[in-house]
C-alpha cells in the first residue's frame, strides 16, 4: 500500500467504528503500533491493518480517553495493558462492520508467537507472564475455531515452553499456576463486558489475590490505562 491508500484505509475504519470526530492522526510505523495523545490529536502508530484497528478499538473502550498513555514502565502496566487487550479485540471481533478482524487477529497471533518464543530467554520471568497471557486468552477465548487453521499445535507448544520458566521463576510450583489460570480463564465469563468495575474486579483477582501485585498499585495503574 501507498501512503495514500494507507490514509484512506485509516480513514475508512475511523467512519466504520463511528469514531469520525475523533480528532485522529494516523503514521505507518514499521516497529509497533500504539496510541498517544498530544493534547490535541490522537496520534496512532501502525504497521499494518490489524494495528489500525486495535488502536482505534481503545477508543472505543475508553471513558475518557484522553488519559491513555501507552509506555509501561513495570511488567505490571504490560499485565493490565495486555489484558485490556484482550476486551479491546474481542470487542472489534463482535463488531459486523468489520468482519476481516477475525482472521487479521489469528494472523497477528501466530506472528506473536515468535515474539513469544524469542522472548523466553530474553524477558523477566513477570513480563513473560503478561506476554503469555496476551496469547494465551487471545487464542483460546477471542479466535475462532474455524479461523485457527493448523496453528493451534505451535501455539500450544510455545504457551508450553513459556510456561515452564514462569513455573520456576514466579509461582514456585504447578498448583499455583494453575490457580493463577483458572482466574485468567475467567475472562470467558465476563469478555462481552467492557465496564471498567468488571475489568478492575477481573484484573484484581488475578494479580492481588494472587499476591503477584498490590491492590493498590493495580488499581492506579488501571486507573491510568482506562477511566
Ligand atoms: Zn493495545
Amino acid at each position: 500500500m501507498n501512503n495514500m491508500e494507507n490514509e484512506h484505509k485509516c480513514k475508512e475504519y475511523q467512519i466504520k467504528l463511528g469514531l469520525k470526530n475523533e480528532p485522529i492522526i494516523f503514521k505507518f510505523n514499521t516497529k509497533i503500533g500504539g496510541t498517544s495523545w498530544n493534547g490535541k490529536n490522537w496520534i496512532i502508530y501502525y504497521r499494518n491493518d490489524f494495528d489500525i484497528l486495535h488502536e482505534l478499538g481503545h477508543l472505543l473502550l475508553n471513558n475518557n480517553p484522553k488519559n491513555y498513555i501507552h509506555s509501561h514502565p513495570t511488567w505490571i502496566y504490560s499485565f493490565i495493558n495486555n489484558i485490556i487487550d484482550c476486551f479491546d479485540n474481542f470487542n472489534l471481533i463482535t463488531n459486523p462492520k468489520i468482519p476481516e478482524f477475525a482472521s487479521l487477529l489469528s494472523d497477528e497471533c501466530y506472528d506473536y508467537t515468535t515474539t513469544l518464543w524469542n522472548r523466553i530467554s530474553q524477558s523477566t520471568p513477570h513480563m513473560l507472564l503478561a506476554l503469555f497471557c496476551l496469547l494465551f486468552l487471545n487464542w483460546n477465548y477471542i479466535v475462532p475455531n474455524t479461523l485457527k487453521k493448523n496453528r493451534t499445535q505451535n501455539i500450544n507448544f510455545v504457551l508450553k515452553q513459556a510456561k515452564k520458566g514462569i513455573i520456576t521463576e514466579v509461582f514456585l510450583s504447578e498448583e499455583y499456576f494453575d490457580d493463577f489460570k483458572n482466574r485468567l480463564t475467567y475472562f470467558k465469563a465476563i469478555k462481552d463486558k467492557y465496564d471498567i468495575k468488571t475489568i478492575s474486579n477481573y484484573i484484581v483477582n488475578i494479580l492481588v489475590d494472587t499476591r503477584l501485585a498490590s491492590k493498590n498499585t493495580v488499581l492506579t495503574v488501571i486507573r491510568q490505562l482506562i477511566s
